[in-house]
């Protein structure tokens, strides 16, 4: 259910409505928006104090997938001079507000698109190790265009943040050296890509779409998952904490009774922590879970 003429009919209201803004913040600072917050810490360790940073308020009690923006969030896409989304049919809300007021000046970084993906891709993107590096170097790339005088500076700050980012890299490794090959199930494909870097053997793929697009998954692959459950034949089970639906509940519940470890994740990162904070300890939680005893 991913309505979006409404969002475009909104957006060009808005528009219409305002008069043209400067693409600076009142301060000075380079107005940035993050269509997701995990995209605005990358922006933040790199631009630092040169910019000003809307991040796009989605709580990790909310599902991403149905975020509705508002009129205020439409007025600052259109008003900034960088914009991060994601791409790859997660964010069509902001796809379609960059296309009702387009501006030549702005910049548009689409992760999707760096990383070589498109709609019908798992769009999780920021659970692949790679995707990260990729908006750092563009988004270092785009504050050197926008505020040239500062761009040795944004040069370094991509420097440590990419050497943050690695330790990433250095965590899947020792992962999948320990724990690649084993089989999981999941009750949303949000931390797939990670799943796919680390070595695990996915099972219940098709659930896992199902559950993610809001449709009913089959009798049979509702089946075929409780099975594995009750035999056992997952390691762990992954749940998408941030997605409620009843059926993955009841997964949970099934899990539980049946002794399969749980780690819960999330699509939007937790307050109070960095990117590289959030994955290393959804990565802790899986590491453990995976080497219960029974597991
Ligand atoms: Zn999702």
């Amino acid at each position: 259910m991913k309505p979006t003429a409404c969002y475009a009919l909104t957006a060009a209201f808005v528009l219409l409505a305002g008069a043209p803004s400067p693409v600076r913040a009142a301060d000075g600072a380079i107005a940035v928006v993050a269509a997701q917050n995990f995209y605005g810490d990358i922006a933040k360790q790199i631009g630092g104090g040169h910019i000003a940073l809307t991040d796009v308020p989605i709580t990790p009690g909310q599902d991403p997938h149905l975020f509705e923006p508002s009129p205020a969030i439409a007025r600052q896409i259109a008003d900034a001079r960088i914009v991060i989304i994601n791409g790859a049919h997660y964010d069509p809300w902001a796809e379609n507000l960059l296309k009702v007021s387009r501006k030549p000046t702005r910049i548009v970084i689409d992760a999707a698109r760096l990383t070589g993906k498109k709609h019908g891709d798992n769009p999780h993107l920021w659970y692949d190790p790679k995707t990260m590096p990729a908006v750092a170097r563009a988004v270092a790339d785009a504050l050197s265009k926008a505020d040239p005088a500062h761009a040795a500076e944004y040069k370094a700050n991509l420097a440590t943040t990419l050497a943050k980012l690695a330790a990433i890299d250095k965590r899947v490794d020792e992962l999948k050296a320990r724990h690649g090959g084993k089989p999981v199930a999941a009750t949303e494909p949000v931390f797939g890509p990670m799943a796919n870097a680390l070595g695990l053997i996915t099972r219940n793929e098709r659930f896992q779409l199902a559950i993610m697009n809001e449709t009913e998954p089959s009798a049979r692959d509702i089946a075929a998952f409780e099975r594995d459950l009750k035999n056992r034949n997952v390691k762990i089970l992954i749940y998408n904490k941030q997605v409620n639906a009843k059926l993955a509940q009841r997964m949970v519940a099934l899990a539980e009774k049946s002794k399969v470890p749980i780690v819960a994740v999330t699509e939007t990162m937790p307050a109070d922590t960095s990117y590289v904070d959030w994955m290393l300890g959804t990565l802790d939680a899986l590491d453990k879970a995976l080497n219960e005893p029974n597991t």
